[in-house]
């Protein structure tokens, strides 16, 4: 069988770009799974993000304005009037971009495992019987744990963690706001996420120790026994490269196109994506790295606030939060905060006078990492 690309990966990034290349190619799509949609994931994309790459609509199942922030002792919330984020059923999500690429004539091979390049082809399994796929240039989106990646000797230190995230039943009035809490008593690795489906339904989740989320939920005053779905999967977050070597790309979570401090990799991976392919259609290949440097930049951002996350204890966060819950700070987080670019409000916050004079007071070490 020969194609012009190979896509090795049919999650929501391998059915985006399937998506925008099939119209101008002829695209095969390999994925091992036999449907769509069963990965742990809260579903949460920014709104920004998802209509400007023209998601389909419905697979929207909630849209958030507003985030309520929650330490140990303290709470602030920061609101907006439009929706920030879209809350996805990632199912629908990844089956409908498939049947798009399949009307634009892409052509998907379900059921079958990508194991590696042989005399520039790719060979696949499907059940016992092994074949060949020659495509001129293939694309890894496979994923955290990419075989493309491994093939092609793309090299990474990144902070593997697992994610653990139930959806569980309980009370849950403020449909339109996502609560974020920081409590590293609980779990030093990350914060905990409560994300409502509806007033009765929401999804739970964290990054670290699958014990935390159980003690968060009885914390949360949770029932541990009102959890109807319970999911885990894992993120890396860090840099593996290149992104591009000869006629192999990776694009999504097979490139680490993840945001260092929420662990989303869904935009990035799309932003990435439509950058690939532009760049491919353009016959220039070489510029995708290029065309993605405003992300490369979020990302490397994201990584030096996330190292200071990790080496602040609850006492500081406690007294971030005094900070962070103050009038002028909430001002420059509502003005300057977009759900795919946490750089921005960053910088902003430390670029007020006042408050970086606090903050400095409870962490010199921003200095280090963020100045
Ligand atoms: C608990 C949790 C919550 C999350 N919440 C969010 C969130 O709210 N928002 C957000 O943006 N992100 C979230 N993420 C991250 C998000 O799930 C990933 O960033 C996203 O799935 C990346 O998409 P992708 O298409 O690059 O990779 P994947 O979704 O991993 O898709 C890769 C595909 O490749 C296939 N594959 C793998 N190896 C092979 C092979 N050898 N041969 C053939 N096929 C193969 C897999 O079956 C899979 O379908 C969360 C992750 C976790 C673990």
């Amino acid at each position: 069988m020969k194609y012009d690309i190979a896509i090795i990966g049919g999650g929501p990034v391998g059915n985006y770009l399937a998506t925008l290349l099939a119209r101008h190619y002829r695209v095969a799509v390999i994925e091992s799974k036999s449907s769509f949609g069963e990965k742990a994931c809260t579903g949460i994309i920014g709104a920004e993000s998802y209509n400007g790459l023209n998601l389909p609509r419905e697979a929207i199942i909630n849209r958030l304005r507003g985030a309520v922030f929650y330490s140990k002792t303290q709470r602030f919330e920061i609101k907006r009037k439009e929706p920030q984020a879209y809350m996805v059923d990632r199912k629908i999500l990844e089956r409908r971009l498939a049947e798009k690429a399949v009307r634009r004539g892409a052509e998907y091979y379900l059921n079958t495992r990508f194991l590696g390049f042989r005399n520039g082809k790719a060979i696949l399994q499907r059940f016992n019987e092994r074949f060949e796929v020659n495509a001129d240039f293939y694309v890894g989106a496979d994923g955290v744990n990419s075989k493309v990646a491994q093939e092609i000797g793309a090299k990474t230190n990144a902070e593997f963690l697992s994610g653990y995230e139930v959806e569980i039943v309980g009370e849950f009035e403020r449909l339109d706001f996502v609560e974020l809490w920081i409590n590293k008593e609980l779990n030093d690795e990350f914060f905990f996420w409560i994300a409502p489906m509806n007033e009765s339904l929401a999804r739970v989740g964290t990054f670290g120790r699958f014990d935390a989320l159980f003690r968060f939920i009885k914390a949360r005053m949770l029932k541990e026994t009102n959890v109807v779905e319970f999911k885990a999967g894992s993120v890396a977050l860090g840099i593996r490269k290149p992104w591009i070597k000869g006629n192999v790309a990776l694009v999504g979570d097979a490139a680490l196109q993840i945001k260092p401090l929420t662990a989303g990799g869904i935009a990035y991976g799309m932003h990435c994506a439509y950058a690939l392919a532009c760049s491919l259609i353009n016959g220039r290949p070489w510029e995708y790295e290029k065309l993605c440097k405003d992300i490369k930049r979020e990302i490397s951002f994201g990584l030096k606030a996330r190292k200071l996350f990790k080496n602040l204890n609850q006492e500081q966060i406690e007294k971030l939060f005094e900070i962070l819950s103050s009038k002028d700070a909430i001002e420059v987080i509502e003005d300057t905060a977009e759900f795919d670019k946490h750089a921005k409000t960053i910088k902003a916050l430390i670029k007020h006078p006042k408050l970086l004079a606090k903050i400095l007071k409870v962490t010199p070490m921003i200095i280090r990492y963020l100045l």
